[in-house]
């Protein structure tokens, strides 16, 4: 069963191939390597699964390309669509970019699944949609507060798209995630997190700062209303991400759903605060971290974590790994980015 993976050779996309490929499914990507050092996260994919994924090169926003992409496979069953633009900060600077390509890409997978029959689509969301939420753990069902970036509203907004086409499409299904933090990498050390653009995520940041690459980071924050502190965020390791992809498809392909679009939380379900995490960092390594404590960093929510039972229960997806595993991963693949210059980010 071949799925098209938009976004195949980003973070999340190419630990979601390397699951879906090894529960068997036949996979083909669309990335335009925007953000990402895509030939050799192909190559990489293909030592650990040792299959040679084919890559259609182009940008999203173009239309006719895209139909090709699907006139020569006319066996897609289902897409998972994760190419997008992601980062808050840039949007805020830059939020027609983010309009452009993010809203344009969708609309143009949806025209595709329309015109070539296809029926099966899951869109990568974002815990960001709930805005800032007084509420916690986090429902499906909880209301979307206001967008705080430009990002976060192309995913509201992404997913109003996508249930306004099931809504016309009878026949469509969509599953729409909702990522909590995403973080860690493949426990074979092959791939993870390499984006052409310097990381500011906490996990990546923690371990950059280990190995020196940065001489210290900050706490931004540690007057919030938490434990310690310091921010709460629900860390999710990324093959627990990826696995949630293959058992969502696994949903829409077995006709257990029928019709619409239907919300899933993807997260561990528990919150961790930025001191605990750069605590469980020291813990696994034995190194003291280089980190002070600073005011908090603008847009930050204080506290948000997943209530995921709506994910295991209709999915039957049990995220396996939790904090320390993702530490232990992410320092793995810190040493491989550290000694693979081809690798390091651009800018
Ligand atoms: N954070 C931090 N220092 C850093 C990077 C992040 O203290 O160098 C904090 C940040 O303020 C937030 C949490 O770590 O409370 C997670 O931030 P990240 O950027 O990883 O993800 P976000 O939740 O913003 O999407």
């Amino acid at each position: 069963m071949k799925i098209l993976v938009t976004g195949g050779t980003g973070y999340i996309g190419s630990h979601t191939v390397v699951d879906l490929i090894d529960h068997g499914f036949d996979v083909i990507t669309i990335d335009n390597f925007s953000n990402c050092h895509g030939a050799q996260v192909l190559d990489r994919i293909k030592k650990i699964t040792n299959i040679s994924v084919k890559n259609y090169q182009i940008d999203l926003t173009d239309l006719d390309k895209v139909r090709v992409v699907f006139a020569e496979n006319p066996d897609i069953v289902g897409i998972i669509h994760f190419a997008a633009h992601i980062y808050v900060n840039d949007s805020v600077q830059f939020p027609n970019k983010y309009y452009r390509n993010n809203l344009n890409s969708l609309v143009n997978v949806l025209d595709c699944m329309n015109e070539y029959g296809v029926n099966n689509l899951i869109f990568s969301s974002s815990c960001s949609v709930y805005g800032n939420c007084d509420a916690l753990p986090v429902l499906e069902s909880t209301p979307l507060g206001k967008a705080e970036s430009p990002y976060a509203r192309t995913k509201q907004m992404g997913e109003e798209i996508i249930e306004d086409y099931t809504i016309s499409q009878k026949s469509a299904n969509a599953i729409l995630l909702r990522y909590f933090n995403p973080a860690g990498a493949h426990e074979s050390g092959i791939i993870g997190e390499a984006p052409l653009v310097k990381n500011t995520h906490l996990v990546p940041v923690i371990a950059e700062t280990a190995i020196g690459e940065r001489d210290h980071m900050m706490v931004h924050g540690t007057d919030y209303p938490t434990r310690d502190g310091s921010c709460v965020r629900d860390y999710i390791h990324v093959m627990d991400i990826a696995n949630a992809h293959t058992k969502a498809i696994q949903y829409l392909l077995s006709d257990r759903k029928q019709g619409g679009a239907e919300v899933f939380n993807i997260g561990i379900g528990e919150g961790v605060t930025v001191l605990e995490a750069i605590k469980a960092f020291e813990k696994h390594t034995n190194i003291n971290l280089n980190y002070k404590l600073g005011p908090q960093r603008e847009g930050d929510a204080a506290a948000i974590y997943a209530d995921n039972t709506k994910a295991k229960n209709a999915l039957g997806w049990v995220p396996k790994r939790g904090i320390d595993k993702i530490m232990a991963t992410t320092w793995a693949w810190e040493q491989v980015l550290h000694e693979t210059d081809s690798l390091k980010p651009l800018s």
